[in-house]
């Protein structure tokens, strides 16, 4: 953690009018939640481009419930760590406009975050494949076996799969706020996951500065970002909003 860097980026936040912040899987590793790339453990076992794809869901619902089942251990114990409390306090203090997550997991929202965009849903509901009727993870007995509505439809979590669309409203207004971003922060995300791998690419484009927190470098790291944090999120997060707030 460099502190000469952070400082930079505490300057460049503070005299932004319009922050918007774009997170991924990289946040909630310090929660516990596992990453898809870089630190591994469940990801080793089940290869996400093949267990979170549409069609291995219909395909092999009981497959990929197993991944689910584990997944949903995971975050059901998780909490939310320093980096998502930071970034709520960042909304609070009226600089931090929204956060465009990738997350499916809801820390940002329990630590406090108001404006969250979730890109690719939320595995806190499920809907029926084939009625579409709603349940919450919690009603729904999904340890024994696959979990199915009194229709006998399968029920899937309401997350992006991949070879799925992104919600439209989701999509415009992620859109509609990297526009208008003047700073736009990249927090934990490989960038390499598409379309949202590509709103730091426009942001840039529209005159945002880029400042991108991150344990390694990443392809936006020496294109398109301004300042490069390295770190970790929980980390560094704390400290340049403590930065950015302290006057
Ligand atoms: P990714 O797994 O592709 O990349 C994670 C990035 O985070 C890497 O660049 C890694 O270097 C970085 N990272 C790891 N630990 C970090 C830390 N402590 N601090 C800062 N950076 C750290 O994640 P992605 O780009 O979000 O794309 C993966 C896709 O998988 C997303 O669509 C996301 O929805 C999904 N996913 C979500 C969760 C979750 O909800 N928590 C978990 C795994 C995957
Ligand atoms: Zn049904």
């Amino acid at each position: 953690m460099n502190l000469e860097v952070i400082k930079r980026a505490a300057k460049v936040i503070k005299g932004g009018k319009f922050v918007v912040a774009l997170t991924g899987a990289g946040i909630s590793v310090e929660s516990g939640i596992p990453a898809f790339r870089g630190s591994q453990g469940l990801w080793d076992r089940y290869d996400p481009f093949e267990y979170a794809h549409i069609s291995s869901f219909y395909r092999n619902p009981e497959k990929v419930w197993n991944m689910l089942r584990e997944l949903y251990d995971i975050c059901l114990r998780a909490e939310p760590n320093p980096a998502h409390y930071a970034l709520a306090k960042l909304e609070e203090a009226g600089i931090l406009k929204a956060i465009i997550t990738q997350n499916v997991d809801g820390l940002h929202q329990r630590a406090g975050s108001k404006e969250v965009i979730e890109f690719h849903g939320n595995g806190e509901t499920l809907a029926c494949v084939d009625c579409k009727q709603k349940f919450r993870i919690t009603e729904v007995d999904y340890r024994n076996s696959v979990p199915r509505c009194s229709c006998g439809g399968l029920l899937k979590p309401d997350i992006v799969f991949f070879g799925e669309m992104i919600p439209h409203v989701a999509l415009e207004r992620s859109v509609e706020l990297t526009k208008k971003s003047d700073v736009f922060l990249v927090i934990g995300t490989s960038a390499q996951v598409y379309p949202a791998g590509g709103l730091p690419v426009m942001a840039k484009e529209r005159g945002s500065i880029v400042v991108e927190i991150n344990l390694e470098p990443t392809p936006l790291t020496n294109t398109v970002t301004d300042v490069f944090i390295s770190g970790k999120a929980g980390e560094v997060l704390p400290k340049l909003i403590s930065l950015v707030l302290d006057n």
